[in-house]
């Protein structure tokens, strides 16, 4: 007789564990069905990327180890489970895996295993331990502390407890075929057994192994209505992740006649964004990383998320658990019934949709891969396009956009008053043309100049900059001048895709004529539509950021600044950087414009804390540029502290918006603002630069309001 046939209805544990698995997988079918009236989804692109996704995100949990200590104790929770599982597997499978794994290497792989799970099961009671005490006691302020959250741990250290007692009285009472290993193996055990008569040790064995099989039984039943569904999902949510640009919006068909414009209910969602919700794991990361819930607003992405997954349950509850079988306790109640209820206003508060400046910091933070900002720009979509409800701020910059083709409202007539008073030319693309049909796309660039450098006061300045260093670097270039119209991207964030559309098609339109070898543009903005999101609508290009250029002038020995003792260098000398969304957390152009301030001389950059992908947006993204910031503190407000905090003299970015952002976030600081400015990385370069000085850039005006 065996060991496992030393345990009394021993038989029943494979016919309860099949039980307890066939309810888990009729869950996940029901799952399964909702998904299935949802959006299809493409995920067979890009197998390779896929792949690593699962690999680097999933299995080795990369971005968990952003946050040290629960990192460490979520990798324990997770493979030691895994591990510890496989002494229950044995048991259902009449010591199937103990016959599979003691069969290779002499038997090794079975004897390593037994002192492995004893070291992981401690490390998993440990890792439960500091769990509970973060959420009972520490009480971070991202966590919520839920029944369904304390139940699974408990059950988790159910089933340690029992699967390490099991192994510890097994080897106790029934031995080991080599006594010398298990001592080594399970000294626990052994020591247990000189101690305890053999039908305690016996007793003690049934106990443990019942107790075992019922914990994973009743865990296989209840998991796939708890967020810790995240075990299994979150290994295909890697695997189907978004593989396109991270700051490219899904594309969308306005032609098609029976389609819904963008989201209203969770079956206009795709089903990759219901498995989302099933893998959220509560952690937080998201609202901590969010600027809008960071400065009071009522949005909150992790709450959203969860609101998605309680609206797929409860869709579900209709549904019967066993295809066509209707259950007699949901009279009248047809399946898919909850698919009906809008989002807005369930799942997020109607004002939360506006309030977010699609940063991206939520998704960036989330370890799970999870894509809040689509599902919100979906569902701004349906308010914009179906519904027409925004908030009334947006009517302005909307018509503007539509009529003149700009937010500002501009006649087109006025797009080249920023060159005024250049002490040189600068050529427009239709002016180059006249030289030949290849003229334009013979040139090294054309500077895509957009709305907020051609009609923002501020941001004119950048582009004199912007143009001073190029010409003094010999660059050969062309703006289009009144034929560049807005890329679109505010109309596309406020949900107007009607308006996106029209803008792009007219700008790729006015591309085609010119065939551009590569564009330039200091708008992270333009830089992020023109170059991730134009090919949806058949506009491919080559699109380098302002930044990058100009590192590539310095590097290439093209634009030499000024001599420190030269009373024509910088007078700057402490700055900090802001990364704008747009160009770093989006495309991750991080290092090019410091590359750029670097190679100003006696420049010290001091960085603030949340810098590079983790950077906190300036609060104009998403069209919040064009809406009013009624509630909690303005966000620009607190990135200019965090910036002031740095004691720099000048904060440096390499955005329009931010510009404007940071610039009246000064304003509003007050004194404590003293004489520091905000300037772009253009300026700050142009104003060092040492060639040429008959074409130094003209002194300026200071620039006017927003
Ligand atoms: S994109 Fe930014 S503002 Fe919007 S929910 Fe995410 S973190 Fe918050
Ligand atoms: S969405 Fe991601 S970051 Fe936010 S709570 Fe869920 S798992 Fe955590």
């Amino acid at each position: 007789m065996t060991f496992l046939e030393q345990v009394p209805l021993y038989p029943l544990a494979p016919l309860l564990f099949a039980a307890a698995t066939a309810l888990f997988l009729l869950q996940m079918a029901r799952h399964l069905r909702i998904f299935a009236a949802a959006q299809p989804v493409v995920v067979t692109d890009q197998p390779e990327s896929r792949l690593r996704s699962m690999f680097v995100y999933s299995i080795a949990q990369v971005r968990m180890f952003r946050d040290l200590g629960p990192g460490l104790m979520h990798a324990a929770i997770f493979w030691g489970f895994v591990v510890l599982i496989i002494g229950t597997a044995d048991r259902v499978t009449f010591g199937l895996v103990h016959a599979t794994l003691a069969w290779p290497f002499d038997g090794w792989l079975w004897r390593l295993l037994q002192p492995v799970q004893n070291l992981l099961g401690v490390a998993v009671l440990g890792a439960v331990g500091y769990a509970l005490f973060r959420r009972m006691v520490v009480r971070p302020r991202r966590l919520t502390l839920s029944r369904d959250g304390l139940t699974i741990l408990l059950l988790i250290a159910g089933v340690v407890i029992f699967e390490l007692l099991a192994e510890a009285f097994r080897i106790g009472r029934f031995g080991d075929p080599d006594a010398a290993w298990a001592v080594v193996a399970n000294p626990v055990g052994m020591a247990l057994a000189s101690v305890l008569p053999a039908w305690v040790m016996e007793a003690g064995y049934v106990l443990s192994f019942w107790g075992s099989i019922a914990i994973v039984c009743f865990f296989l039943v209840y998991l796939p209505r708890s967020k810790h569904l995240h075990i299994v999902t979150a290994i295909f949510n890697a695997l189907f992740r978004k593989v396109q640009p991270r700051g490219a919006l899904p594309a969308m068909d306005l032609e098609a006649e029976s389609a819904r414009f963008g989201v209203k209910t969770i079956d206009d969602l795709g089903w990759k964004d219901l498995l989302d919700g099933f893998t959220c794991t509560e952690c937080g990361r998201c609202q901590d990383a969010c600027p809008a819930w960071a400065t009071g607003k009522p949005l909150n992405p992790k709450t959203m998320i969860m609101g998605l997954r309680e609206m797929t349950v409860d869709a579900e509850k209709g549904m019967p658990l066993i295809p066509f079988i209707k259950p007699a306790s949901a009279p009248g109640r047809a399946e898919g019934d909850g698919l009906a209820t809008p989002i807005v206003d369930a799942a997020i508060p109607y004002d939360a949709v506006w309030d977010c400046v699609t940063c991206g910091a939520c998704v960036e933070a989330c370890p799970v891969l999870i894509e809040h900002v689509d599902k919100i720009v979906g569902l701004r979509r349906n308010l914009v396009l179906e519904e027409s409800r925004f908030p009334t701020e947006l009517t302005g910059a909307m018509a503007a956009m539509e009529r003149y083709g700009n937010p500002w409202g501009q006649p087109a007539s006025a797009r080249l008053d920023w060159t005024k008073g250049l002490p040189f030319e600068v050529p427009t693309a239709a002016q180059v043309a006249e030289g030949g049909p290849d003229a334009v796309s013979e040139l090294e660039c054309l500077y895509w100049v957009g709305c907020a450098a051609a009609f923002d006061d501020r941001n004119k300045r950048v582009a004199r900059a912007f143009v001073t260093c190029l010409d003094a670097a010999g660059v050969s270039y062309a703006v289009l001048g009144q034929e560049e119209s807005c890329t679109g991207d505010p109309a596309r964030r406020m949900g107007n895709e009607y308006v996106f559309q029209m803008l792009a098609t007219g700008n790729i339109e006015t591309l085609a004529g010119y065939k551009p070898k590569t564009i330039v543009t200091a708008c992270p903005h333009c830089f992020n539509t023109l170059g991730n999101e134009y090919g949806q609508l058949g506009g491919h290009y080559e699109v380098i950021h302002h930044s990058a250029f100009l590192a590539r002038l310095v590097e290439g020995g093209r634009l030499r600044s000024a001599d420190p003792g030269d009373p024509a260098g910088v007078a700057t000398r402490t700055l900090t950087y802001h990364d704008s969304c747009y160009l770093a957390r989006y495309n991750g152009v991080i290092a090019e414009p410091r590359a750029v301030l670097g190679a100003v001389p006696g420049v010290e950059l001091r960085e603030m804390d949340k810098n590079g992908r983790g950077g906190f947006c300036c609060g104009a993204g998403g069209g919040r540029m064009w809406m009013e910031e009624t509630r909690g503190t303005r966000i620009n407000a607190e990135r200019t502290r965090q910036a002031l905090d740095t004691g720099a003299e000048t904060i440096a970015t390499a955005c329009p918006f931010c510009l404007v952002m940071l610039k009246d976030g000064l304003a509003d600081a007050g004194e404590r603002a003293g004489s520091v400015q905000a300037q772009d990385v253009a300026e700050i370069l142009a104003a060092s630069l040492a060639a040429r000085p008959e074409r130094q850039l003209p002194v300026l005006r200071p620039g006017g309001g927003r």
